[in-house]
């Protein structure tokens, strides 16, 4: 009995949903795979859909991990999700002939396999630093898989758009610098303050603080002209806290929506004190472009906007995590609110520690 596919047309039109999902969703989980899965499953009427992780490529080994079935009926037993296979690269058993000949071309291979085995299979690439990448399959048990050349091209288009969306995930994730203000991303300051509370630890020379700076009553900037205006003070106060940062030696970043980080690790809590008044006065009496109706600064006005500050040195006695550090740098800025805004104030340590 030949292979049940719906039409070309239909399958097009799902390929332009996929595409749209992709696209359009956020990238959690493996819920990318689920669509492709079903299309090969439910559209180009394969009894078994089949997504497997290479987990490795080992000389002559290549190592799959099984990491998605889809089957209208429980048909491949043998493919549990989770269950590992490995295969010779130079010599693969019969019925995992596609899946070592699209891993190897990097493309779609679609050898018919009598019975149990996959008829097709392509490849989602990824680059060998962020990992081996997938195999997307399918399986027909019948004696000839017949499957169209219009198949083979849209197993391709499927592996091709993971390929893109996956590596487009993990380029974001490798970003460091946030888009907006041009400082270090979230992710970014806080590994740096991590290794700048680790480095302090070590050295125990009781140098460096951390700074927690917050825009003052930012929602009425946002509420009252716009986000185009709240994205434009963003950016000014990105580039103002870049030039009160020495180049490898400090660093700045944003910590979160209107709040920032900053590192200072060779300079003592009264040094840091005197450079962030310094850089509270720099915003206060900076001129902030004043953003018109049509998107654009408006010539000769300009929008006055405060920042308040909580300063933590890196070490206090009975301190032993970054997080305790942060905690108290924002009791501290949370006081700076407390006392009117617009002010620096350098945190105590907590009641446990000195
Ligand atoms: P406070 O002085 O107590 O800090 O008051 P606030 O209004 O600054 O603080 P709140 O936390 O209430 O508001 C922060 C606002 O920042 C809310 C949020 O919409 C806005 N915001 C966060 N990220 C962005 C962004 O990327 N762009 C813009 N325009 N606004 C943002
Ligand atoms: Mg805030
Ligand atoms: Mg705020």
């Amino acid at each position: 009995m030949p292979k049940a596919t719906h039409s070309a047309e239909y399958l097009l039109n799902q390929l332009g949903e996929l595409s749209h999902e992709l696209s359009s969703r956020s990238l959690q989980g493996q819920g990318h795979f689920d669509k492709p899965l079903q299309i090969v499953n439910n559209v180009m009427g394969f009894h078994v859909g089949v997504l497997y992780k290479i987990a490795n490529a080992i000389e002559n080994d290549l190592i799959l991990e099984v990491v998605g079935v889809c089957s209208s009926e429980h048909q491949r037993p043998d493919l549990e999700e989770g269950s590992k296979i490995c295969l010779d690269i130079n010599n693969p058993p019969a019925e995992f002939i596609n899946e070592v000949m699209a891993f190897k071309r990097r493309s779609v291979s679609a050898v018919n396999v009598p019975g149990w085995g996959c008829d097709i299979v392509g490849s989602i690439y990824m680059p060998e630093s962020l990992g081996h990448g997938y195999l997307l399959a399918g399986d027909f048990f019948g004696e000839e898989s017949d499957i169209q050349t219009y198949e083979v091209r849209a197993c391709e288009v499927m592996c091709n758009m993971l390929s893109a969306v996956l590596m487009k995930a993990q380029f974001e994730k490798l970003a460091s610098i946030d888009g907006l203000t041009g400082l270090m991303n979230s992710r970014a300051i806080r590994e740096a303050f991590e290794k700048a509370f680790q480095r302090q630890k070590r050295k125990n020379s009781g140098l460096g603080a951390v700074v927690l700076a917050d825009i003052d009553f930012f929602k009425k900037i946002n509420d009252q002209y716009g986000h185009i205006q709240g994205d434009s003070v963003l950016q000014e106060v990105g580039m103002l806290f870049d030039s009160f940062t020495r180049k490898h030696l400090d660093v700045a970043g944003r910590y979160g929506g209107e709040e920032f980080l900053l590192i200072y690790e060779d300079s003592d809590a009264r040094q840091v004190l005197s450079i962030v008044e310094r850089l509270r006065q720099s915003i206060a009496g900076h001129p902030f472009k004043k953003i018109g109706p049509s998107g654009n600064p408006i010539h000769g006005e300009s929008l006055p906007v405060t920042m308040s500050f909580g300063v933590a040195r890196l070490q206090y006695d009975g301190v032993t995590s970054s997080k305790e550090l942060l905690a108290i740098a924002d009791a501290a800025l949370y006081q700076s609110k407390e006392d009117g805004r617009n002010r620096v104030t350098l945190g105590q340590a907590l009641a446990s520690a000195n």
